[in-house]
């Protein structure tokens, strides 16, 4: 723990506001548990329920970890982001209002909001209660590097037609369609809107990122040179990188429940490396069309697979696929994602390329195939398959639809063969790295160190 006092750390409280989704309570749960087991404590504030999702919030493994609830119902979140982000500001300074008093006259004040950096002027917000802010970034330094360059008006968005190669700096050559959807301009609003994230920049007393900074070197250095930047990553549950924290082998928190013996009991009776495991996230609609020709690959590739299909996508799956798959493939709502990637008969993942999957098969040096969907997933992928090497990319037409056949073909080259072996050796690499720098003086471990060093003598 280094220089830490753990006398004062004890004295030193920290909340904690994510934006209530799957992808941004995970990691800043994480982050809490890490902080409250360096000795301060920790206040993590969720919703009670949301959507029509069941929530389950596993016992703390630490007793300085602890979780306030708040009210949010179904008819309160609207599609549109701009009225959703303000209504759940409110929402939030009306519930840090009561809470933040009740603390002072618990005698246990705060000293330190970290609040989602899609919370829309978040620092400001922590301001005005009086108390230093930090924002939390779900997403990696490459994506944030785009989002600033946005910001800043360094980037125009949306693209002009016929753009070719974008050099930024400390980014790599990218391709127009390797940049998060919404820069491109499908979505130039939503561009617009995730770019202000950086607009707090100046007033935050720290920034987090879920990244480490050996995967991202030189964007984390050039985020650096702009901001107080500290990568505190791979957020992931401690029992799969350092073990350092005893039982902490889930996130502790989900909203949908997994399948977890249907799911283990079936990859228990496969061979080791056979089993593709499919998920496309927590939030994304496939259309069926698309559906068809993932599942079309997956029984070309002739590979067992386990797929997690939530309730509400579950009806897009064609009877056809259904019957074909019952002998090879096993569909469950929802799965213990972390379990299946560390399990010996998983040999590789299909993903969307969303954040939080992206790191976990980093971290458990799992081969992807990459079907990034939007958002920064497209970003994502370009890293996976180009940058890091861990994956196959999908080939994505201009119609934005996959192909059965190179579904299958990229199954194929992630399952077997020469490529594999790459992808599988630089998986590896990958996962030291990670595990690494989760470890007792690793990058992030000792950026978290500092972080607390000087919050709790300040
Ligand atoms: N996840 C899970 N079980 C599933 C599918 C997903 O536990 O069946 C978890 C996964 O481990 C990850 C999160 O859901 O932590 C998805 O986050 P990500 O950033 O990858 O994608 P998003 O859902 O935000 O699009």
């Amino acid at each position: 723990m280094g220089a830490l006092d753990r006398e004062l750390a004890c004295k030193t409280h920290v909340m904690m506001i994510p934006f209530p989704a799957q992808g941004h309570m995970s990691p800043m749960m994480q982050f809490s548990k890490r902080l409250a087991f360096k000795g301060v404590k920790v206040t993590i504030i969720v919703p009670r329920k949301l959507k029509d999702s069941i929530q389950i919030l596993y016992d703390s493994p630490l007793i300085n970890l602890e979780y306030i609830t708040y009210d949010l119902n179904e008819e309160e979140i609207s599609v549109d982001m701009e009225s959703y982000m303000g209504f759940m500001k409110l929402k939030i300074t009306s519930v840090l209002t009561r809470i933040l008093e009740k603390q002072i006259s618990n005698g246990c004040p705060v000293n330190l909001l970290v609040i989602d950096s899609l919370f829309p002027s978040g620092v400001e917000m922590c301001h005005q209660f009086g108390l230093r802010g930090a924002p939390f970034f779900t997403q990696s330094c490459a994506v944030n590097a785009i989002y600033l360059n946005v910001f800043k008006g360094q980037l125009k968005i949306p693209f002009e037609k016929g753009l070719s190669k974008i050099s930024l700096p400390s980014l790599p050559v990218l391709d127009p369609s390797d940049f998060p959807s919404i820069v491109v301009g499908t979505f130039p609003d939503l561009g617009t809107y995730f770019s202000r994230q950086f607009a707090d920049l100046a007033k935050a007393d720290w920034i987090f990122i879920n990244s480490f900074d050996k995967l991202e070197n030189e964007e984390a250095k050039w985020l650096s040179s702009h901001c107080p930047l500290t990568t505190v990553g791979p957020a992931i549950p401690s029992m799969y990188l350092d073990k350092r924290i005893p039982n902490d082998k889930h996130y502790g928190i989900s909203l949908y429940k997994p399948e977890v013996e249907s799911c283990i009991n079936w990859l228990d009776d496969r061979d080791p490396g056979t089993v593709v495991y499919v998920s496309f996230g927590s939030v994304d609609r496939l259309n069926e069309e698309y559906i068809d020709e993932i599942g079309r690959g997956l029984l070309q590739s002739n590979y067992y697979f386990l797929w997690a299909i939530r309730d509400c996508e579950h009806e897009k799956l064609s009877t056809h696929f259904i019957s074909e798959s019952s002998e090879k493939g096993l569909i469950v709502s929802w799965c213990p994602q972390l379990d299946v990637l560390a399990h010996k008969a998983v040999g590789s993942f299909m993903t969307h390329c969303g954040w939080n999957s992206t790191l976990e098969a980093l971290s458990l040096g799992m081969p992807m195939v990459a079907v990034p969907l939007w958002f920064d997933q497209t970003t994502n992928g370009k890293y996976i398959g180009d940058i890091w090497r861990v994956g196959v990319r999908v080939p994505i037409h201009e119609s934005g639809m996959v192909s059965g056949e190179d579904v299958a073909a990229c199954v194929m080259d992630a399952m077997e063969g020469d490529k594999r072996e790459e992808i599988r050796e630089n998986a590896l690499k990958w996962k030291e790295l990670a595990i690494e720098a989760m470890g007792e003086g690793g990058s992030s471990d000792q950026n978290i160190n500092d972080f607390l060093t000087k919050l709790v003598s300040s």
